[in-house]
């Protein structure tokens, strides 16, 4: 049976990533039909809407999507609406991609890249996953309001409401124990249970969860606690699992720890498995259509899409071998560039990883 890859290349720098992402996935030789679709500023442009019907229907026909980039400053001045990350939030509402998964890889190879001394993150592998559809950036009620009686009676108050019910903790508590099984069976699940009732339940809830993976090390880590440790050791790491709010942050700092953008893969997925793949980085047009980008973030996520949506463990790990053989050769476009090394653009770093494949 043949696959349904729904291509998103979007702007700025998008297409030419993807391009090379889609060249790497066609030498695999496997059964994989892939679709391209406008998506952000470039489906405005076409259609005149950051999420056309069409793309958002290939999406939902497809077993994954690879997604470039999408923005770019000159749509600023568009209605909130019609804005090209709309059509982000918008595939992530339709298709319920729930949990966010984000390797902090270190090559070893880059080591220097990082802000960290190479002894410290050197080979770091870790994978964070972040609830994407729930938390205090949702939860009801909330609101801006003049604060009535008490110590600071007819103030402005803002105010939000935390909350997560039992159900929403399972599936990506289940999730998290899933990708620790793909990886080193170690699962910490970051929150902050002293403090937070909503903490207490996401606590009692993973617990739940774990009985069903006994071959899964469960640990508990305070969120506070967990933010210095991962500037401190963070190889102790396999798999974290938060909340939406403690990913938000955390996922950042763990993205810091690598220092290189351009590297860094992402995945949101839903309870079948469907998902969304791109790089974390923007859609950076200061360098666009110069054949400067680095590709690698985009051929790793669609390493990812080979092991999360299509589980093709073995043609995901081809992959990421391929980009670590490049980087063992030196071969670095301008972001990653050390003295003395072969400099590439765009298009011959993705020739490097097809050759290394
Ligand atoms: P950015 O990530 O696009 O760029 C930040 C800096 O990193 C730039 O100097 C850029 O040249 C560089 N950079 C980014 N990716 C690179 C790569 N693959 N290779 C080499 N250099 C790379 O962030 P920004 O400049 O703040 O935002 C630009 C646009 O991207 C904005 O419109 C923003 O809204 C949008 N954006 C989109 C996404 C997304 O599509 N998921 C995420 C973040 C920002």
């Amino acid at each position: 049976m043949s696959h349904l890859i729904a291509v998103l290349p979007g702007d700025g720098i998008g297409p030419e990533i993807t391009q090379q992402a889609v060249r790497v996935l066609e030498a695999l030789g496997l059964p994989l039909t892939m679709e391209t679709a406008p998506i952000g500023g470039a489906a405005y442009d076409a259609h005149g809407h950051p999420l056309p019907a069409q793309t958002l229907d290939l999406a939902k026909r497809s077993s994954a999507i690879l997604f470039g980039a999408v923005g770019d400053w000159k749509y600023d001045s568009l209605a909130r609406e019609l804005r090209p990350e709309q059509a982000i939030l918008g595939l992530r509402k339709e298709l319920s991609l729930f949990a966010n998964l984000r390797p902090a890889m270190l090559f070893p190879e880059l080591a220097n890249a990082s802000s960290l001394k190479p002894e410290i993150v050197s080979g770091l592998d870790i994978l964070i996953l972040r609830e994407l559809t729930g938390d205090i950036y949702f939860g009801q009620p909330r609101g801006l309001r003049t604060a009535g009686e008490g110590p600071f009676e007819g103030e402005r108050e803002g105010f939000d409401t935390m909350r997560y019910a039992e159900s929403e903790i399972r599936r990506i508590a289940k999730l998290g124990f899933e990708a620790a099984q793909k990886r080193n069976r170690k699962l910490c699940s970051v929150d902050k249970a002293n403090v937070l009732e909503t903490s207490q339940l996401w606590r009692d809830v993973v617990i739940e969860v774990s009985k069903d993976y006994p071959d899964v090390e469960l640990s508990h880590m305070y969120v506070d606690n967990a933010a210095m440790q991962l500037v401190r050791a963070p190889r102790e790491f396999d798999v974290i699992v938060t909340g939406n709010l403690f990913g938000d942050i955390l996922s950042d700092e763990a993205a810091m720890l690598t220092g290189s953008i351009g590297m860094l893969p992402s995945a949101s997925l839903n309870a079948s498995s469907q998902g969304l793949y791109e790089p974390i980085h923007g859609s950076a047009p200061d360098i666009a259509g110069q054949n400067k980008a680095n590709p690698l973030a985009t051929i790793l996520s669609a390493a990812m899409l080979l092991r999360y949506s299509l589980n093709e463990e073995a043609a995901a790990v081809r992959i990421e071998n391929a980009v670590r053989k490049v980087l063992a050769d030196g071969i670095r476009t301008g972001d990653i560039a050390e003295a003395g090394m072969q400099q590439v653009g765009t298009q011959e770093m993705g020739d490097a990883v097809l050759a290394a494949l």
